[in-house]
Formats: structure tokens, C-alpha cells, sequence
């Protein structure tokens, strides 16, 4: 029997809400997507998704081994037992929500998903595996506590998929339903940087444990979105590690382990805000924030659909894609994504992934189709990209950039 994960649909249904979402905002005038924040928040998403096909067996593996070896007692799947666990893993996500955004270690992780100046569902696949990690750490209490793996990941699949329609403007109130669930207006306040919102609306499908905790705000003047310091950068790998660096530099610079405890441990708000800076003139050097071109729009879209088309066919065939296959996909992926936000910020450098990519394309080649001819050719090829690097990526920048020095 034909053995394939139908998680992939999930993928084409994500797409369709988004287009769906992008046609209503244009329809009412109201533009809520920007094209270098849309796909810069894609590009997030693809990544997780991406290294999710390996990690999620690992999680079920990390659930059962626990239950197996250290549950407490055995819970069996009944009507309230489901409810219960329901329950559980949504007042855990509250913790687990509200420490990563007062914990730093934990917010180096979360951070992502709120660096976009955007709200719409495109934010919403703004989640890391290190998040996804962190979480899973928070839900080892549930095997332990007796629950069966089968019925942790079962719900893991509600909580993947109910944050995704609460990322919208499109919606307003929804009467009753605010009482008691997040609706898109209590996730809005979330993601808003307005003093009156910071920190609050940490619920993932009820409300009801940010009431009890006072962490509940209503929405009742504009969203700001965004950090309350912007990011200023569209770039993958700094999207993902800035704070990473900001906490390594101020770990370094903390005198005695009392401070240095505190970096790892502290408020998010205790880090030195000057050190963003500094990363910032180190790292960012020659960012350009020109609007992109309509080329580069096409380039960047072309890329964008080719990796979600692969992570499709990755999703779908897991089990019948050889590792090397997979290796394969996987960095030709992660140097897309890359290559894409290193255009948003018009950098020279692109090109060498660019040569990169190329040279990964002619190495999988050679091994899939092991005849002399594709040999000679790939050789061929590769030996004059090499001979006319320079000159190739003379062309190649005037072509993209419209740069002629
Ligand atoms: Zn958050
Ligand atoms: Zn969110």
C-alpha cells in the first residue's frame, strides 16, 4: 500500500488560506502583506517544516520512551480523559508561551515569531525547531504524568493547527467565542508592541488562562506589530540568531556568575539594548532596504515556490525518499532561503551561494545518473562556471541588481 504522510496537504490548505486572506485585504482596500516581510515569514516557515520531517519521530520516540519507562500511571483514552488532556497540554502551552517571553534563553527561541511588522497567516509559520523544541521539553511532563504518546501527539496536531487562523486582521470580534477561546482580536494584542499589549494574551485556544493569571488584555486601540525594537533585517540567519548573539556577547561581558546566570535566566528587558547595535554594525554591514525590483520579485518568488514545491514532495514521499535524496533537499533548501534573504537586502555574496547551489545540483547529478555522458557534461560545466566565475558574477550582478561597477 501506497504509504504516504498527508501532512503535505496541510501545505496546499496553508497556501489557499493565505491567497484567500491576500485577496480579501486587497478587496478591501486595506494592504496587510508587504512583499519582503511575507516572504521573509514563508522562508521561516519552510525551514521548520523542513527539518520537522525529521524531528517529529524523534519527539514521539523522546514521549514513548518516557511513558514507557517512567509513567506514573496508565491512562486510558476515554471521552474525559481526552478532555483532560486537552486541558493539560493548553494550560502547559500557557506557561511554556508566557516563560519564553520573560526567560531569555527561551526567548532566543520565540523571539522568531514575532519579528514580523506584518499580522496575517504568513506570521504564523514564523515557528523555529529550537521552539518546537523547547515546547516538546514542557510536554514531557504529559508521558510522564501517564498520558499515551498516541494521545499527546493526536493533540499536538490541534495546537499545530488552531494558532494558524488566529494570525489575521481579517477577522474582527467574534461575539461569545471571545469569552472563552483566543480569537484572532486576543492574538493581535499578542503580537503588538504597544505599551498597553506587551506581554499579555499568552493563550493558545483558551482564553481562560490568562483571565485566571492577569495576563488578559482586550484590544481596544490599533496593533502595532512587531518587536518593540525593530529588526531592521530580512536576512534568514539573523532573523534566527540575532538574539542568540546579543545573549553570547552579553554573557561574555557579564563579571561573575550571579550576572551571568542572570543573562541565560534573566528578563529578555534586563539585556543591554546597545548591544543589538553593535551585532548590528558588525553584521549587517552594506544592508541596502532599496525596495526590491520587479526581477528580483519574480527571482525571489520563483525560489520561494521551487522550495515549497520540494518540501511538498519531501512531506509526502518521507517514506520512500532515500537519505542522500533527503540530504540533498535539505541543503538545497536551507541555501535558498539564505539566497532569498540575502537578496531582500541586495548583498554581493549572493552569488557564491548561488555557485554553491549550482555546484550541489551538478554533485546530486553525478550521483543519481552515474553515466559517462551526464559525467562529462556536469564537468563541463562546472569547469567553465569555475574558469568564468568573475566574470559570470559580473553579469549576474548587473542582471539582478542593475548594479554596472
Ligand atoms: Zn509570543
Ligand atoms: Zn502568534
Amino acid at each position: 500500500m501506497l504509504q504516504l504522510n498527508w501532512i503535505a496537504f496541510s501545505i496546499a490548505g496553508f497556501l489557499f488560506f493565505i491567497g484567500l486572506e491576500y485577496l480579501i485585504s486587497r478587496r478591501t482596500g486595506k494592504n496587510y502583506f508587504q512583499f519582503a516581510e511575507s516572504v521573509a515569514n514563508l522562508n521561516i516557515g519552510i525551514a521548520e517544516r523542513l527539518l520537522d520531517i525529521f524531528v517529529t519521530g524523534l519527539f514521539y520516540f523522546f514521549f514513548d520512551y518516557l511513558y514507557r519507562h517512567y509513567a506514573i500511571w496508565q491512562i486510558e483514552p476515554k471521552w474525559y480523559t481526552w478532555v483532560l488532556l486537552f486541558l493539560a497540554t493548553d494550560f502547559i502551552w500557557y506557561w511554556y508561551h508566557r516563560l519564553a517571553h520573560e526567560v531569555n534563553i527561551l526567548w532566543a527561541a520565540h523571539v522568531v515569531h514575532h519579528q514580523s511588522e506584518d499580522f496575517n497567516y504568513t506570521v504564523s509559520a514564523r515557528i523555529t525547531v529550537f521552539q518546537a523544541a523547547a515546547r516538546s521539553l514542557f510536554w514531557a511532563i504529559l508521558p510522564l504524568a501517564g498520558f499515551p504518546p498516541g494521545m499527546i501527539t493526536a493533540l499536538l496536531l490541534v495546537h499545530g493547527l488552531y494558532p494558524f487562523f488566529i494570525h489575521t486582521q481579517t477577522i474582527g470580534r467574534l461575539g461569545v467565542l471571545e469569552y472563552f477561546l483566543v480569537t484572532p482580536s486576543h492574538h493581535r494584542v499578542h503580537h503588538s508592541s504597544n505599551e498597553k499589549y506587551l506581554d499579555k494574551n499568552y493563550g493558545d485556544v483558551l482564553i481562560i488562562w490568562d483571565k485566571m493569571f492577569g495576563t488578559f488584555v482586550k484590544e481596544d486601540e490599533p496593533c502595532v506589530y512587531g518587536l518593540t525594537t525593530p529588526l531592521k533585517s530580512h536576512s534568514f540567519l539573523w532573523q534566527q540568531f540575532h538574539f542568540m548573539l546579543e545573549l553570547a556577547t552579553a554573557f561574555r561581558r557579564a563579571k561573575g556568575w550571579r550576572a551571568r546566570w542572570k543573562v541565560i535566566f534573566g528578563k529578555p528587558d534586563d539585556i543591554d539594548p546597545e548591544i543589538r547595535g553593535q551585532l548590528e554594525d558588525v553584521w549587517l554591514r552594506k544592508t541596502h532596504s532599496r525596495p526590491q525590483t520587479l526581477l528580483q520579485r519574480i527571482y525571489i518568488l520563483v525560489q520561494t515556490a521551487i522550495s515549497i514545491a520540494l518540501l511538498f514532495v519531501a512531506t509526502l514521499l518521507e517514506a520512500y525518499i532515500p537519505v542522500g535524496l533527503n540530504v540533498f533537499i535539505v541543503l538545497f533548501i536551507l541555501l535558498s532561503l539564505v539566497n532569498t534573504g540575502a537578496i531582500l537586502e541586495q548583498k554581493k555574496w549572493v552569488f557564491y551561494l548561488e555557485y554553491a547551489r549550482m555546484m550541489l545540483i551538478a554533485g546530486t547529478f553525478l550521483i543519481y545518473f552515474p553515466h559517462l555522458y551526464v559525467f562529462a557534461s556536469v564537468l563541463l560545466f562546472a569547469g567553465l562556471v569555475t574558469y568564468y566565475f568573475s566574470r559570470i558574477e559580473k553579469t549576474f550582478h548587473r542582471w539582478l541588481y542593475q548594479r554596472y561597477r
